[in-house]
């Protein structure tokens, strides 16, 4: 029987080189993104399931769910990818676009978890990967709302390794750093003048893949480009 992944901001960047390595694998993918024609783009490609939802509403992840055991019957890997910029001025406080941030980020993280739990232990258990960045690990000044977020997606997967791990489900978060993806697409030149390391989606999908696969719970991994992803301690 093929393994289940089921993917968040799967039509782009980091969710789509994602979705496009585990199906090179073997992976029968669920791919779940705002865009429901970049889903249904890449769901032919790879040969997979597809919704168009907002994260942000929890009735999402349920859907995400129940269509990953209608048409696969089972789930085994969660990945939590679903993730948008800050921008938010805090002197010219835009409380509908921090509300969106949040809770794309935040909210989407945890009512994916909540979602993926009973159908990956009734499939005998299983792994949740999250997309947090190095602005979850480090201060990231540049976008305070969004490193606000990404912390909160470390704190999440820290306090739930021990009690999912009592349960066969492993949770863990990838910490990548500047990834050329479209999320940057408008800071890229100044990035690269600034002398940051450039990451690929490919980059990090490898290190989403090994996180799935890592028997430490509540690893967090710093992305590396080419080599594999270091443990942060
Ligand atoms: P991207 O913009 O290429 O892809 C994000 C995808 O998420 C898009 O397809 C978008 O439509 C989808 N999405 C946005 N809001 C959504 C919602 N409410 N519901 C469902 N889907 C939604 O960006 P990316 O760089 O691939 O980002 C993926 C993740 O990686 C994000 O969580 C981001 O914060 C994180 N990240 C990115 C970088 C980077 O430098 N690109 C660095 C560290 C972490």
């Amino acid at each position: 029987m093929s393994t289940v992944a089921l993917i968040t901001g799967a039509a782009s960047g980091i969710g789509a080189a994602v979705a496009r390595r585990l199906s090179a694998g073997g992976v029968r993918c669920v791919l779940v993104d705002l865009d429901g024609e970049g889903a249904e783009r890449l769901a032919k490609e790879v040969d997979g399931a597809w919704l168009a939802a907002d994260v942000s509403a929890e009735e999402a992840s349920l859907e995400a769910v129940a269509l990953a055991e209608r048409r696969f019957g089972r789930l085994d890997l969660v990945h939590l990818n679903a993730g948008i910029s800050g921008q938010v001025d805090l002197a010219r406080f835009d409380v509908a676009r921090y509300r969106q941030v949040v809770g794309v980020n935040v909210d989407g993280v945890v009512f994916g978890i909540r979602a993926g739990l009973p159908l990956l232990a009734r499939s005998g258990g299983g792994a949740i990967v999250a997309t947090s960045s190095l602005a979850g690990l480090v201060a990231y000044s540049g976008d305070p709302i969004y490193t606000m977020t990404k912390h909160a997606v470390v704190g999440i997967v820290r306090g739930l390794a021990e009690p999912l791990a009592a349960q066969n489900i492993r949770i863990s978060a990838v910490c990548p750093g500047f990834t050329d993806t479209p999320l940057v697409a408008e800071a890229r030149q100044t990035f690269l003048n600034a002398g940051f390391p450039l990451l690929t989606a490919e980059d990090v999908a490898a290190a989403v893949e090994s996180a799935f696969y890592s028997e430490i719970p509540g690893n967090l991994l710093i992305v590396q480009p080419g080599r594999p992803p270091v443990p942060y301690r």
